[in-house]
């Protein structure tokens, strides 16, 4: 086999879709697994969708998720460059280079594409009629009759008009798919597509094949959305002569609802799983899983495994579903991997986002932070909500609503005033913090739910928590004593 080159060319339209960081991840996986080359490429023909910084982002996106590429667009010291000896690499700077223009003449010319004239209100009054009629909407050819010489001649007076590709009437054309296997569309169903717009830019089905062919893209692997476009990608290669290369459709990503992960049913932008805190490798790791699944059936992968692992065999035909609740688990098994440094250095932005805590607050009282609600965690950002009780003034109304109860009896004020006499004579470690229940238990002969409920209420106003050795710790001795002292007095 040739080797390997394969290529994400997304529009950048200001956010990264998860669907789109999965294509993307796709295309590296199979190229660094074939030792091939992985190319990011622009595709900003669409002017319409143009948005300021979009491309920036795009490429910060990549970064974070750390898909290399080995040839495009980069940014360095803040500046868009291009490396590669394929470029330009957006595809707006080749149409500037006029290298879509030998193409199309050569299409003309062989008489494979023609200039269209029709105005848009013809166009829209056809669809219409078509509509109503029970047609599949379609452009009905009626320039194909205007001779080359007179289309010139019309052109060069000024004329609007776009160039169409010109299909063979009643022809099956046929491609394979690595995933959904032998494909065959007749062109009797298909539309004589556009490939010059009347602005004089390429449209994207004739950017992508002239692209493709000219950047030596072996495998073009994308979204599902593009399988209905691709025989004319494939009519666009015959027509110019070149090979096809090997074409090769994800399975859409899906929402639980199992429709299409939208904007409108879920959150979609790789930005805001980043913002929630979901880490790097648990999110790639997390959504390869999103429609392919290992031999192994290794459910936890690490960068190098998804490598050595992937392949398309294992890809599956229908959607994937993005499932939340399983990436919060994959999430909450590298959270478990991190260092208690690591973890408090992540989760300081969250809290101090929260106003709990400020840049000035000690990294020892973090860090007890970090080990105490790491196993807790589905993501980052779910650190303010369960720490906020540390945090808040318990003397606060409503704050001891919850456990009210459980202060009342004779057993609770006995372990609370045990508790609160040992505190006053012991400094709080991790001995002492992972040992303390015990020893109440021990001299006071209250056990279970008796001893341990009155004692979680008292120090943290929950019935339910991080385990009490952490709580301890993550209290410290003065504010212990503090809140059993209020609990005593108050209930
Ligand atoms: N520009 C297209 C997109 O944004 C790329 C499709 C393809 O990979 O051919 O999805």
């Amino acid at each position: 086999m040739t080797d390997v080159r394969v290529r994400f060319a997304p529009s950048p339209t200001g956010y990264v879709h998860i669907g789109g960081l999965r294509t993307a991840l796709y295309n590296y996986l199979f190229a660094r697994n074939n030792g091939g080359k992985f190319i990011l490429r622009i595709e900003d023909t669409d002017r319409t969708r143009f948005v300021e910084g979009a491309l920036e982002n795009l490429i910060k996106v990549l970064d974070w998720a750390d898909l290399e590429y080995d040839e495009g667009v980069f940014v360095e010291d803040g500046k868009l460059v291009e490396k590669g000896e394929f470029g330009p690499y957006i595809q707006s700077d080749r149409v500037k280079a006029g290298i879509y223009d030998k193409y199309i003449n050569q299409l003309i010319e062989d008489g494979k594409a023609y200039y269209c004239f029709c105005t848009q209100e013809r166009l829209d009054g056809l669809r219409e009629q078509q509509k109503a009629d029970g047609m599949m909407p379609k452009y009905d050819g009626l320039c194909r009759g205007v001779s080359l010489e007179e289309a010139k001649q019309r052109v060069a007076n000024g004329e609007s008009h776009v160039v169409r590709l010109k299909l063979p009437a009643n022809t099956d054309i046929e491609f394979d798919d690595l995933i959904k296997g032998h494909l065959s569309i007749n062109t009797n169903d298909i539309d004589d597509q556009v490939l010059i717009k009347s602005d004089g830019f390429p449209t994207y089905h004739f950017a992508v094949v002239v692209d493709d062919h000219l950047m030596g893209i072996t495998h073009v692997i994308r979204g599902d959305e593009w399988v209905s476009s691709t025989p004319k990608h494939v009519y666009l290669y015959e027509a110019l002569g070149w090979q096809a290369p090997t074409y090769v459709h994800l399975p859409t990503v899906l929402g639980q609802d199992k429709k299409k992960l939208s904007k409108r049913n879920a959150d979609v932008a790789v930005e805001d799983f980043v913002k929630k805190g979901y880490l790097r490798d648990a999110l790639v790791n997390y959504i390869a899983l999103v429609g392919w699944s290992p031999e192994s059936n290794q459910e936890i992968l690490s960068h190098d495994e998804l490598i050595e692992q992937f392949s398309f065999d294992r890809v599956s035909k229908s959607g994937g579903i993005f499932d939340v609740k399983k990436l919060d688990w994959v999430n909450s098994h590298y959270i478990k991997e991190l260092s208690d440094q690591e973890l408090a250095d992540l989760i300081k932005p969250y809290l101090e986002e929260a106003g709990l805590v400020s840049e000035a607050t000690e990294n020892e009282k973090i860090l007890n932070i970090a080990s105490t609600f790491k196993t807790g965690l589905d993501k980052l950002s779910d650190i303010a909500e369960q720490t906020a009780f540390l945090f808040e003034d318990y003397k606060s109304e409503g704050y001891y609503d919850e456990v009210k109860e459980t202060l009342v009896s004779e057993d609770a004020k006995t372990v609370l005033n045990h508790i609160k006499s040992i505190l006053e004579n012991e400094q709080m470690n991790e001995e002492l913090a992972s040992t303390i229940m015990k020893k109440v238990q021990k001299e006071t002969g209250v056990k279970g739910k008796n001893l341990f409920m009155p004692v979680r209420a008292a120090i943290s106003g929950q019935s339910h928590g991080p385990e009490m050795s952490h709580l301890f710790m993550v209290l410290g001795n003065k504010e212990l004593i503090e809140r059993l002292d209020y609990a005593l007095n108050n209930f």
